[in-house]
């Protein structure tokens, strides 16, 4: 028997399940909610008063600690740590992996009588030192001068990692080199909230002298794929690569429209609750669970928070989930794309800005037309798209995104930004110096007994085709990876929305200061800016064929591969444009640039190997036993006499031979390319022939090896199928 077909009999023996963690979710979450986590509440009961105040301070005021604060914090975290039965501490930093990382100490130490204690310093909370050489660098760090450090962040909150026999606490901490560059995906990530910070509160203050404070706030929804254990170590590539390299479409597939929003499969909600139950008491606010549209996969979202927070939240999630989903025989696919044809994977990224007065400053309210400070805000941030789309697509470019976009429900690698109906009159209404007339559609249910709590429509519909639509009072970056550490991508809209704000401050004053009145300054310059940027908006169908001939009339970027986009990040002007931001360095940017290039190339490499691999050990021998049966049924039937019969059979065998001499032809092909994109000397030179040349013969070989699963004996094949990987659990 095939090991597919022993899992799948696995699958129906429900072998495999560890459900002991999983605890009915039958309290309110704010009893549990945060548990974890060395939050306000046990800050106060382990800190004593002066040192709380002064950690808070730190945390809401940038102002940094003292050495003798952080001693004393050190004490209090390590006492609340040991109440919670953890013997452990790490620092828990995200280098450029676009994973996180974890070192662990033990607190227990010797005294200098050699007693056995346990001990946390003030030092050792705030800085280790790693061996940077074994992270990525992008060439900033080789192996002999490897020192780097890692100092802790205290705006993220420390928290603790809970294991079946031991716990651990995490510290968050950003990564640096020797010489100051950063390694990490944070630390630029809180330079850009602060760059925006400044930015956004000079233009805020020509409508509030209160608001002394901006701070983007992300609400990410993470999409993913659950597969059953069994049928997943069946699977190499999934193992290998996290999406398939081949396999023939399901008869039945998402056609049918039953998924999205379906009642969710019983093991797949046990394994749901399970996470979301770590998950809150790990302090990440998660609300939201559903089906999404292809067969097993589904999504889940929490309610927003502080960019920086919400991306270690989105980090830990994906870990917990990841463990989780193990311990109920489950795996869950992040890949952007694990099956061809169906829905990929994104993580929407809804990104808005919120001040310290309360205020969200993309929230139109009821009347946006007169609403500047919101007419500011959303002028703005679709000028700072239209003027970096480059920028921005090439902060989301990897290899696992480049199968998805453009493909089945998902964004293009066209970046453009969907205003919406009724806010496009407003804008255009405002451009124009018209008044603005609200036709918008009163909603009726066609039902007297129903309470409609709103009278009109939302200020916008949705569009599931943009990558960059506005969602009523908040934008959604739709284009970003399911796979991803969402901080580059809200690092990069930090940086163009701070810089586009400046620019527009500079304009506004220096109008003012040539006498114009302050409103009409705004206006003027918001008018100007909407002229220049309306390219960009689009709310039309962003998957038809006629938006992409219309957006190179219209001169927007179309980056269609990862290594065209990346190559936007090393173009002179955005070099200059990211460096004089001082969120990155020069040679910051080109080390991202080398990693992400480098990154590209090893995936496909890996791919490229495993596509011949699995073909050789695997699809190849089970269509020749197949063959060999065919072979001796036809030769049977002739001795039998039955020449017409033996023919039929032998054009069956014909075909299968015809497709198996394609698929070899093309390997042997994948071979010489592989070979020769190796050979090239320079990164992006060998990442555009890994694209141009190795990448589409992936698709030849699987076409064959797709149509030649259908047409060989099931006991025979060894990949488990997309019907069973979708609809087994
Ligand atoms: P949908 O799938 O319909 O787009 P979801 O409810 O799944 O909506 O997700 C919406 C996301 O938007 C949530 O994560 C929510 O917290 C987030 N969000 C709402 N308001 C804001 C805001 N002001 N800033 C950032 N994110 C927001
Ligand atoms: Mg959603």
């Amino acid at each position: 028997m095939t090991v597919r077909l022993g899992s799948i009999q696995n699958i129906a023996a429900k072998k495999n399940y560890d459900t002991s963690y999983l605890k009915p979710m039958d309290k309110p979450v704010s009893e549990y909610f945060n548990q974890y986590v060395f939050g306000p509440e046990a800050k106060k009961k382990y800190l004593a008063i002066d040192v709380y105040e002064k950690f808070e301070n730190c945390i809401e005021n940038d102002i940094a600690l003292d050495s003798d604060t952080a001693d004393m914090i050190a004490i209090g975290l390590k006492n609340w740590a040991i109440d919670h039965g953890v013997t452990h501490y790490t620092h828990w930093f995200q280098p450029l992996t676009g994973k996180t990382s974890e070192k662990h100490d033990t607190f227990f130490k010797f005294d200098k009588h050699w007693q056995a204690i346990e001990m946390l310093s003030g030092l050792e909370l705030i800085v280790q030192e790693p061996d940077g050489s074994s992270f990525p660098s992008g060439g900033l760090r080789s192996t002999h001068n490897a020192r780097s450090y890692t100092i802790w962040d205290p705006k993220s909150p420390i928290f603790i990692r809970r294991g079946k026999y031991g716990k651990t606490l995490c510290v968050p901490a950003i990564l640096i080199s020797y010489s100051g560059e950063s390694l990490d995906m944070k630390a630029p990530l809180l330079k850009s909230m602060s760059l925006l910070n400044k930015s956004a509160v000079g233009v805020c203050k020509y409508f509030d002298e209160n608001i002394n404070k901006v701070i983007p706030t992300l609400g990410w929804e993470q999409e993913y794929f659950v597969v059953d254990e069994s049928l997943f170590n069946a699977r190499p590539d999934l193992i290998l690569c996290g999406r398939t390299l081949y396999g023939n479409a399901s008869a039945r597939g998402q056609q049918l429209e039953d998924h999205y929003f379906a009642s969710i499969p019983e093991r797949v909600y046990n394994f749901i609750i399970d996470f979301e139950q770590e998950a809150l008491r790990l302090g990440i606010p998660i609300k939201t669970r559903h089906n999404e549209v292809a067969p097993n996969q589904f999504e889940c979202a929490p309610h927003f928070e502080y960019a920086n927070i919400a991306a270690d939240h989105n980090l830990l999630l994906m870990d917990k989930i990841d463990r989780v989903a193990k311990r109920h025989g489950l795996r869950v696919l992040m890949h952007e794309k694990p099956f061809n044809g169906l829905n990929g994977s994104g993580k929407h990224n809804n990104w808005s800005m919120s001040t310290n007065t309360g205020v969200n400053l993309l929230e139109p309210g009821d009347n946006p037309e007169t609403n500047l400070m919101f007419m500011t805000f959303f002028i703005n941030s679709i000028y700072a798209v239209y003027k970096h789309a480059d920028l921005l697509r090439a902060s989301i470019a990897n290899a696992g995104n480049e199968h998805r976009l453009g493909a089945n429900e998902a964004p293009p690698a066209i970046i453009s930004v969907f205003t919406g109906d009724n806010v496009q009159k407003v804008l255009d209404a405002f451009k124009n110096g018209v008044e603005y007339v609200d036709d918008s559609i009163q909603v009726n249910s066609g039902l007297e007994h129903l309470l409609v709590p709103f009278q009109k429509l939302h200020t916008t519909d949705r569009n599931r085709t943009s990558p960059f639509p506005f969602t009523g009072n908040k934008f959604e970056f739709r284009a970003v990876g399911s796979s991803v550490n969402v901080s580059n991508p809200m690092t990069i809209l930090n940086i163009i929305a701070a810089d586009t704000l400046s620019e527009f401050k500079n304009k506004v004053d220096s109008l003012i200061s040539k006498g114009k009145e302050k409103e009409t300054a705004i206006k003027n310059t918001l008018i100007e800016m909407l002229k220049e940027c309306e390219p960009i908006i689009f709310n039309g169908d962003n998957y038809s064929e006629e938006w992409v001939q219309e957006a190179e009339r219209r001169g927007l970027p179309n980056l269609k591969t990862t290594p065209i986009a990346l190559n936007e990040m090393i173009k002179e002007h955005n070099i200059e444009f990211l460096a004089k931001t001082g969120v990155f360095s020069r040679d910051e940017i080109i080390s991202r640039y080398n990693v992400a290039i480098l990154e590209y190339i090893h995936k496909l490499e890996i791919e490229a190997v495993l596509v011949d691999e699995i073909a050789q050990t695997m699809i190849i021998p089970s269509v020749v036993s197949y063959q060999n049966e065919l072979i001796k049924n036809v030769q049977g039937l002739k001795e039998i006499g039955l020449i017409a019969e033996a023919e039929a059979h032998k054009n069956q065998l014909i075909k299968i031979s015809n497709h198996l001499e394609g698929m070899i032809k093309h390997l042997n092909e994948l071979e010489i390319e592989r070979k020769a994109a190796s050979q090239k000397s320079v990164d992006g030179e060998k990442a555009e022939h890994f694209s141009t040349k190795v990448k589409p013969l992936f698709d030849i070989i699987r076409s064959h090896a797709d149509k030649l699963e259908l047409m060989v004996d099931d006991k025979y094949w060894q990949l488990p199928k997309y019907r069973e990987l979708l609809f087994l659990h």
